[in-house]
């Protein structure tokens, strides 16, 4: 490494798509860059597990468009390998399919009238009661929910999902994640929707939902796995560097509280160095990075950072013998051991043998129990419940693979507000240290607002370092 580069490294922690493309936009405005990732491959969530002669994602992923600039250098690395796909996703509820995001339309046509006049009374009445007495803030997911959708819709569809998804009562969840990633149901707006059908209302500008209802996705024949690869080898080509297999342990603080190094180790030989930059953008856990910084963070910020969790997923893809499986990309399931199912071959991913097909059933768990091992029990009644939604049968299933991360959801437990606030304004005080992405910003962002991350921590940086 030249003397002047080591005077300008930036370090980036972490290679999933927030990484990559924070270290893409400083490479193409020429700033030296290294990645430092943890696993043998990049691309963190989003990443491609090959299998044997198939890819296997860790949960279906495919690019929204939402974000031009993002999607334009997707659109431009990615070039012959990007496919585009229709959204087609279902929710499987009380004996009936429904478009996901759900729409009323679909509700009149699978419910049962008294259930249906029930949830719509529901919701008229918490709108209008909202109108006439103005909406006080929730004090939990309970409240949040039920102020968004009506006591009925609340008690017969997302009480009980809810719970089984997350294994906390929405009691005992913040609003924050509600008010943050539920669409509104709005009676007003769901009348509005069906009238303009029918043309008697003028149709309202694309909202984020109804842009969903229609939207076109971005995927690969390899499954999720060509973009991080592309995204890898474009950060290389401008000069950039990516160091795989590499486990960041501690990042250095300087006399004056500016990150001035990390030091990382590499688990396959057990060697450890210390690596020197003028900046630090982590995309690691946000309490990890709290916990791995030197000197040591005060003790209420450790306190705070322990009390951030994140909840495990497990992802079984199963190899099946058979042409196709479910009529959708993906659809969720209410009372089953896994939330949703995905048949990544409906989207084009290339499936070996060719007369096979992919399924990617996902399962929210705790790190190191049943599901997460993938016991006996765990995959029987994983083929038990795909027999009973007449997806495959036990003897179609040719080999299943667990992938597994202990941070698959950031959990907003009740009252996780003030911990996290603590964390980010310790992290915050470092004035040349972002802490960004998914893990790093403990939030839910899709692939493109992750990567939108990257790129203004990218550019906030050049700023801090009056790098233009
Ligand atoms: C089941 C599921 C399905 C999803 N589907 C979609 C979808 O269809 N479309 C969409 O747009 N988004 C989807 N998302 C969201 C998407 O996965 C994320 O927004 C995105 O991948 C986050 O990228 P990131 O780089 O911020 O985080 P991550 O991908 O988590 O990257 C963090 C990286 O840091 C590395 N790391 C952690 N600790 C260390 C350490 N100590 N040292 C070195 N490296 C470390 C990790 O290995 C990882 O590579 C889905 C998410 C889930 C959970």
């Amino acid at each position: 490494m030249a003397d002047q580069d080591k005077e300008r490294r930036v370090l980036v922690l972490g290679g999933g798509v927030c990484g990559l493309m924070a270290a893409l936009t400083l490479a193409r405005k020429g700033v030296p860059v290294t990645v430092f990732e943890q696993a043998d491959q990049p691309g963190g969530l989003a990443r491609g597990n090959r299998r044997g002669e198939n890819f296997y994602d860790l949960g279906v992923h495919m690019l929204h468009a939402f974000d031009v600039e993002v999607y334009d250098t997707i659109k431009d690395l990615m070039g012959e390998e990007r496919i585009e796909v229709e959204l087609d996703a279902k929710i499987r509820w009380g004996g009936s399919y429904y478009r996901y995001p759900l729409q009323f339309a679909d509700m009149l046509r699978g419910m049962n009238p008294f259930t249906l006049m029930h949830c719509s009374a529901g919701l008229f009445l918490t709108q209008m009661l909202g109108k006439i007495f103005g909406v006080k803030e929730p004090v939990d997911a309970r409240e949040a929910l039920i102020q968004l959708y009506g006591k009925p819709l609340y008690r017969f569809f997302f009480e009980e999902f809810t719970e089984r998804y997350w294994g906390i009562h929405p009691r005992d969840l913040s609003a924050t994640f509600i008010k943050s990633k539920m669409p509104r149901l709005s009676a007003v707006d769901i009348i509005k929707r069906q009238l303009a059908k029918i043309g008697l209302k003028e149709k309202a500008g694309r909202s984020v939902e109804s842009a969903l209802l229609q939207e076109t996705l971005h995927y690969s024949r390899n499954g999720a796995e060509a973009m991080p690869r592309r995204l890898l080898e474009a950060v290389e080509a401008a000069g950039g560097e990516v160091r795989l297999g590499r486990t960041v342990e501690a990042v250095h603080l300087n006399d004056s509280g500016r990150a001035r190094a990390v030091t990382v180790r590499c688990p396959a030989d057990g060697t450890e160095e210390t690596v020197e930059g003028v900046a630090v953008i982590s995309t690691l856990p946000m309490p990890y990075l709290a916990k791995s910084l030197q000197p040591e963070a005060p003790e209420d910020v450790m306190r705070a950072a322990g009390n951030l969790r994140f909840k495990a997923i497990a992802v079984y893809g199963l190899l099946v013998k058979k042409e196709k499986a479910i009529d959708a990309l993906y659809i969720y399931y209410r009372r089953h051991v896994f939330h949703r199912v995905g048949e990544p071959k409906n989207a084009g991913l290339k499936v070996t043998p060719s007369d096979h097909t992919v399924l990617i059933v996902e399962m929210t768990c705790e790190e190191g129990d049943a599901k997460w091992r993938g016991d006996e029990s765990i995959l029987e009644r994983v083929y038990a419940d795909l027999e009973s939604e007449g997806i495959c049968t036990r003897d179609e299933v040719v080999e299943t693979h667990i992938l597994t991360c202990p941070t698959g959801y950031p959990i907003f437990d009740l009252g996780f507000e003030p911990s996290l606030e603590l964390v980010q304004n310790h992290i915050a005080s470092v004035p040349n240290l972002r802490s960004v992405g998914r893990q790093g910003g403990f939030c839910y962002p899709n692939m493109h607002q992750a990567m939108r991350m990257g790129i203004d921590a990218s550019e906030e940086i050049r700023v801090e370092l009056d790098m233009d």
